[in-house]
Formats: C-alpha cells, structure tokens, sequence
C-alpha cells in the first residue's frame, strides 16, 4: 500500500478515543476501528518481517484498549517510532467541508480526523521503514509502538505499554516521535523535549458563619483571593537553556454556595503547573505546599497533586543532531529543537529510553474542523523518516 492509500485507509477508521461515560456500543465501535487501525499497520509491517503483538489493557472506570508493539532484529541500537491511532472527536460535523472521516484529497491536501494527528505519521513511518529495508538492513532493533489511548486519558496505552516492556527487559536507544512538530511548515521545529504537567486540587478551609458577623467567620473565599493573587499566572522559576519558566495557573473555582448571607466553610480551585528540568516531582510538590503554607496558612487547606507526566528532554546529541540534518537534506532547512506545547506520550516513554525527539508534519489544524495535512509534507516527511533509518543504520 503506498503512502496516500495508507494515510486514507486509517483516517477511514473513526478511531474516537473512548469517552468515558460512552455506551457500551459505541465503545465497541471504536474499539473496532482501533482494531480495524492496527490490522492495516500488522498487514504491512508483517509483510516487512516484523513481529507483530496486540496487547489490550483494562482498568476499571474506562473502555479497555487495544495497543500495537512490533519489532524487528535484535540488539543496539534500539530505534522505535512511537505513536497513537486514536483521535478526538470530530466536533461540528456540519462544519467540515469534507467528510471527517473519509480521507478525501481536495487542493493536495487529504483531509480526515487524524490526517496530521497522526496517522499520515504513521503512514509515513511504515512506507518509511519498508523503503529502508528494500535497500538495507538496520544494524540493531527497529519496533513500533502505536497506542489506542493518548487524546484523553493516556491510562490504557503508553503509561501500561512501557510497564510492559519494561517487564520484559525492552527499553530503546532512540524514540522518534511523529507528533505534528511544526507551527506551519516542514523544516521549522522539532521537539527535543517537554514540560511536565500537573494538575492540583486545592480546598481551602474556613468556618462557616452569618457574613454580617465578621468575628465569628473565617473566609476561604478571601484566603484563596489571596493565593490566586500571588500565585496565579506567575512564574515559579527563570526557566533554562532547553525550557521556558515554569508557570502555575488557577484555572477551576467550585463554590456552590448560592446564600447571599452565610459565608461557606470551603472553597475548591483547581490549576495547572506546567514545570521544567529546574524542578523534580519531589521539589516542586515542597515548593507548592509551601507557597499554600505561606498564603493560605498551615492547617487551612488540603493539597492534592496528580503528576501526570514528568519532563523529558533529549540534550544536544548524536540522535538530535542526525534528525536537524535528515529534516535539513530533505526540505532544506534545519529545525530549532524547541520544548514548548502540550505534552505527548514521550513523557511515558521517557522511563525506558534516554533519547526522545518529536518530528512530525504541521499542527496548525490538529483537533480542529477540516483537519488537513499536505500530500507533499507527508511525502517529505517520509523522506525524512528514510534518513534518519539510513544515517543511524551507517
Ligand atoms: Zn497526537
């Protein structure tokens, strides 16, 4: 099957990522079009000798996920391109000018849900690797690892997938990435690394009481006025060489209270803290409590932190530098190695492999209406993905 076809052929299979309060039917429909991603992606990877493993995870409360883990040869180096077949929904399907999920190439751009997040990725790492291999051996261990669950939830597919490899003793040399790393155009960016993400659940606690008798209430409201005010939009460190600062966000407030003359006894605010390499889990959980220890008083709140993922950053390398000049031969321009954006699976990945680099087509219409990618990116990004197997393979 050839690049387009490929690329069609997977956008074809409405592959929603599971929502989780979904009916059991239509979670059985999107399990099969997972399914219906990963027998395509087996067909032709089989064809090129590499073994092929489905490996489905449950865990209670969300839809079970099937997961794709091929591998071919043995030994280092270990290159594996990692991925996802899911996709978020389409949104307005009215809205779209072409169908959503059918691949359709209109202006030399095929459109679908997915095309450029990231199963033309995908397509592009598979008739990549076969292009490769009709010339030459890799001198070590080529493998995929294409999950079913990273839009939403990423609980059934990267974070089990690595403790499965991991039990077997697989970890990689290398990880290629084929997330949309560009804001517009091939050659612009690629992603040697990722922030951290957070998300804390803060309840301050006060005494509940009649507001027109100040002496006998305590205010959560006002205390957490306070720490919004402090700490909100403010950046907890300078940032470094590789990232910018590191930054927290109040971004949920939940006061129930609809009585104009009783003052709650608490308040829940939620946010966010995007964190860099300044910091650890363990360092940034003492800077937090400690900036509520100083706004809001010891013994007035409760902090719950929810670390979903830590940073990962791939410093100046062999691996880094062979992806600049892959991407350089091939449309002529040398990407910035960048760590800004959202996370992605690598921060999973990062436990079992020291090297993680992001290169993928553009992101301008990922998650949106009419997503789109450009035949002629996704035929240089195949390029490119052929140079850097030849160049690691010399
Ligand atoms: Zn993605």
């Amino acid at each position: 099957m050839d690049l387009i076809t490929l690329t069609q052929k997977l956008i074809q299979q409405p592959s929603i990522t599971p929502a989780k309060d979904d009916d059991a039917g239509r979670i059985a429909g999107k399990t099969s079009a997972l399914n219906g991603c990963f027998d395509l992606l087996e067909g032709e990877l089989t064809k090129l000798g590499f073994t092929c493993q489905r490996v489905v995870f449950d865990e209670p409360g969300f839809p079970s996920i099937p997961n794709l883990y091929a591998s071919l040869g043995s030994g280092p180096p270990h290159l594996n391109f990692l991925g996802h077949v899911d996709v978020v929904p389409p949104g307005d399907v009215a809205a779209w000018t072409q169908p959503p999920f059918g691949g359709m190439i209109e202006n030399g751009k095929i459109y679908g849900r997915g095309t450029s997040d990231m199963k033309g990725n995908i397509a592009a790492y598979v008739v990549a690797l076969r292009d490769f291999l009709s010339a030459k051996k890799f001198p070590g261990t080529l493998s995929l690892l294409i999950v079913g669950d990273e839009e939403s939830y990423a609980v059934n597919g990267a974070p089990k997938m690595v403790q499965w490899l991991k039990a077997q003793n697989i970890g990689f040399d290398y990880c290629l990435v084929g997330e949309p790393s560009n804001p517009t155009a091939l050659g612009q960016e690629i992603k040697n690394g990722r922030r951290g993400t957070m998300n804390a659940k803060l309840t301050v606690l006060g005494t509940q009481g009649h507001i027109a008798y100040p002496e006998r209430f305590d205010n959560p409201v006002t205390r957490l006025g306070k720490f919004i005010a402090a700490c909100s939009g403010v950046d907890l460190d300078a940032g470094n060489e590789y990232f910018a600062p590191s930054r927290l966000e109040v971004n949920i407030i939940d006061l129930p209270n609809r009585v104009t003359n009783v003052v709650p006894n608490k308040v829940v605010a939620g946010f966010n803290v995007r964190w860099n390499s300044e910091w650890t889990r363990e360092t940034l959980s003492a800077r937090l409590n400690a900036l509520c220890d100083q706004h809001l008083g010891q013994g007035n709140y409760t902090l719950e932190m929810d670390f979903s993922g830590g940073v990962f950053l791939t410093p100046a390398s062999h691996f880094l530098s062979t992806i600049q000049d892959s991407v350089a031969a091939v449309v002529g321009r040398r990407p910035a190695a960048t760590t800004h954006g959202g996370t992605s699976d690598g921060r999973f990945v990062a436990a079992i492999c020291p090297q993680i680099v992001e290169c993928g087509v553009t992101s301008e219409t990922i998650h949106q209406v009419d997503e789109c990618v450009a035949v002629a990116d996704l035929e240089n990004l195949q390029k490119i993905y052929v140079e850097i197997l030849r160049r690691l393979a010399a």
